[in-house]
């Protein structure tokens, strides 16, 4: 499975704003935001303008990274978003948010997408009591995603909870005691806090 290995703060430099990929560390003075906010790169100060095409590309790209999700399969997201009934940006994003390693991280389980699908990948999370080491799985109401009893990570899990950065959504309900999220109903636009403008990146790929 492909997936982005560079440095991540060059990501957020490059969107001109945190996109919280790394945990705790955003939360630091050591975030690349606050010492570096400028774009990557030997001319990154130089940059121009953006043009109508730059800003859509621009928005495409936040949420791509937000999600930890590369093109190819970004691509597959906004096909089934414009299979599904109602508005296309708002199912992207609906998509996105389903994912299980979102709603790891949505949950608190997880410092970071990144480390929630770390998570899921090793086997450490069940939905519906059932193993599932897939993070792209969409998750559906009514399923529980639960830390496995037998997993590792009930430390690290703890202490991300403790840490309480986390905003729990309402479509989500978390039982911390069991480590274990209840999805109560799909996420609607205004559950979804991301700085994307997603009508931007359906015009983007309606050309
Ligand atoms: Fe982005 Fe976090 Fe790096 Fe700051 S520390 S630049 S928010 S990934």
């Amino acid at each position: 499975m492909a997936r982005y290995r560079d440095a991540k703060c060059r990501l957020c430099r490059r969107e001109g704003m945190k996109l919280f990929l790394k945990g705790a560390r955003c939360f630091t003075d050591k975030c690349a935001i606050e010492r570096r906010n400028y774009p990557p790169g030997q001319h990154g100060l130089n940059r121009g303008k953006l043009t109508a095409f730059g800003v859509q590309l621009r928005e495409k790209q936040k949420a791509k990274r937000i999600y930890g999700v590369l093109e190819s399969q970004f691509r597959k997201y906004f096909a089934w978003a414009e299979r599904e009934k109602g508005v296309t940006g708002e199912n992207l994003l609906r998509l996105l948010e389903c994912r299980l390693d979102n709603v790891v991280h949505r949950c608190g389980f997880a410092a970071s997408r990144r480390e929630s699908r770390q998570m899921v990948a090793h086997g450490h999370f069940q939905v519906n009591g059932r193993k599932v080491s897939v993070p792209s799985y969409i998750v559906r109401v009514g399923e529980v995603v639960q830390l496995r009893s037998t997993s590792k990570m009930q430390a690290r899990v703890d202490d991300n909870m403790n840490a309480g950065r986390a905003q729990i959504p309402q479509w989500l309900e978390v039982d911390p005691n069991d480590k274990k999220g209840l999805v109560r109903g799909l996420p609607l636009r205004e559950d979804i806090q991301i700085p994307v403008n997603e009508q931007l990146i359906v015009e983007l790929y309606s050309k």
